[in-house]
């Protein structure tokens, strides 16, 4: 299958081209139908699989179709993820004018405010700096976010990230899309998982 039979938008189409995706993995040609559905999702998937663009691709286009202030938050575990995951939005993303901001520990925290003052769409985070920022940088909210993304969430978990994750989770809407994926099924991602998704489609690779 190609992008575009997937649904997926011409102009997303063309950015997938232009980064040399031919076609899609397995995991984005069960992911992607599904959640422009607006389906939730829970992802098995390791690092290699695609599974960034796998999620990133419908939170673009439906940005794309409704652009409302903070649009998707995602949550990394490391640093390291966080950026490569904010590259690959804005490699993605670029032609459609998407901005992307990334807040992650042992960095700025009022350079990371100036930045969440000048609005971005898409946020990438590592738990406990997201929390902070929700606890100290004025003017700042997840209260119209449209997407949440917890990724390798197994790794969030035993980073002992839990209870910010709840904390987190109280102030998202109850609206909102929300998209799980993790290398294992533990039981930890379960009670998450029960948590914070509401009939998500299960996909495994
Ligand atoms: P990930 O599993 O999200 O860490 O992605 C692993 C790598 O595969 C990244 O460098 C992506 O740019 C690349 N990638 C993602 N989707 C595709 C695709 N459909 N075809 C070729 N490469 C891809």
């Amino acid at each position: 299958k190609s992008f575009g039979e997937l649904g997926v938008m011409d102009s997303l189409c063309e950015a997938c081209e232009n980064l040399g995706y031919k076609n899609p993995t397995s995991i984005q040609v069960e992911s992607i139908p599904v959640a422009l559905e607006g389906r939730d999702l829970i992802g098995l998937a390791e690092t290699g699989s695609g599974k960034t663009a796998a999620f990133a691709i419908p939170i673009l286009q439906a940005l794309w179709d409704n652009p409302t202030g903070l649009f998707a938050c995602i949550l990394a575990p490391t640093r390291e993820l966080a950026f490569q995951i904010s590259e690959q939005f804005e490699a993605l993303g670029g032609g459609i004018g998407v901005r992307c901001a990334v807040v992650v520990g042992g960095m700025d925290m009022m350079a990371q405010s100036v930045v969440l003052g000048k609005k971005p769409h898409i946020l990438v985070a590592t738990p406990g700096r997201l929390l902070d920022h929700l606890e100290n940088t004025k003017g700042f909210s997840l209260r119209n976010l449209k997407y949440l993304v917890m990724d390798e969430a197994d790794r969030l978990l035993d980073m002992d990230f839990g209870p910010i994750l709840d904390k987190v989770l109280k102030v998202i809407p109850k609206t909102r899309r929300t998209y799980l994926f993790s290398a294992t099924m533990t039981s930890k991602v379960e009670k998450l998982q029960r948590a914070s998704l509401s009939s998500p489609v299960r996909i495994s690779v």
